[in-house]
């Protein structure tokens, strides 16, 4: 059902465009990730879908749900988005449990404490990590943190998931098995997903398709393999490794 359409998407931030006429359709079910550079403009286009941020034009549809259409002046708050996400800055409460950070999602959707508790196992099932219940984020490591906080965007089966450089702050083994484990979740669960990241490896290991930006532009979209064997400029071939 989700398919995620973007259209003609612009954001200027005090008179200074940041995102020039974006344009891309997500199919149900697949990864997409958009790839560039850090100030390309990734987490902006990102926080457009979330509705974090309103585009100063343009449209995003979901199935048939109209998040934002500027011309039409529609715009669909974030808490009515059914989206999950798990962005760079959004770390776990500090002063609660594993089990409280996934019920907060459920709460603010009024899920009656019995099925929350169902949830809440079921999601914490599929990131391998149903015995840390009641641990608190500063008793786990880096990985195990990163795991809770995917939980939590899944805890609620959102229609989307948004991940944004999820494996960042993590150090290079873990990511490594991180970047394995969210593709066999992936795999597992199929769910729409778009991800933003500026390494290129993560994106080629991952991803159904890329989208790499340049400056506020979408320069070529296209399936891991095309995007490494045919780039389509010679700023995605060096940006992909092709060549410096
Ligand atoms: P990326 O995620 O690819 O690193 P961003 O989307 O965060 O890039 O940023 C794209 C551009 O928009 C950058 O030049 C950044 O400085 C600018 N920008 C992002 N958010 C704001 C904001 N709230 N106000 C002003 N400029 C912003
Ligand atoms: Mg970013």
């Amino acid at each position: 059902m989700p398919e995620v359409k973007v259209a003609q998407l612009s954001k200027r931030f005090a008179g200074n465009t940041v995102l020039h006429d974006i344009d891309f359709t997500i199919e149900d079910g697949e990864f997409f990730t958009l790839l560039g550079p850090s100030g390309c403009g990734k987490s902006t286009t990102l926080s457009c879908i979330a509705g974090l941020e309103r585009p100063s034009a343009g449209s995003i549809t979901v199935g048939e749900k109209i998040f934002v259409d500027t011309a039409a002046k529609t715009f669909v708050p974030p808490e009515g988005r059914e989206l999950g996400m798990v962005f760079q800055s959004y770390a776990l409460w500090p002063h609660m449990t594993v089990a409280q950070n996934l019920a907060m999602p459920l709460k603010i959707r009024k899920i009656d404490k019995a099925r929350q508790g169902v949830l809440i196992d079921d999601a914490l099932e599929k990131v391998g990590l149903k015995d840390l219940r009641d641990r608190y984020p500063h008793q786990m490591s880096g990985g195990q943190q990163q795991r809770v906080a995917l939980a939590r965007a899944l805890v609620y089966s959102p229609d989307v998931l948004l991940l944004d450089e999820p494996l960042s702050n993590l150090d290079a083994q873990l990511r490594e098995q991180a970047r394995a484990w969210l593709k066999r979740l992936q795999e597992e669960l199929g769910i729409t997903t778009v991800y933003v990241t500026h390494d290129q490896e993560e994106a080629l290991a991952l991803s159904d398709r890329i989208a790499v930006m340049s400056e506020g532009r979408l320069v070529q979209v296209g399936p891991p393999h095309e995007i490494y064997q045919e780039p389509a400029t010679v700023g995605v071939a060096s940006f992909v490794g092709r060549c410096n």
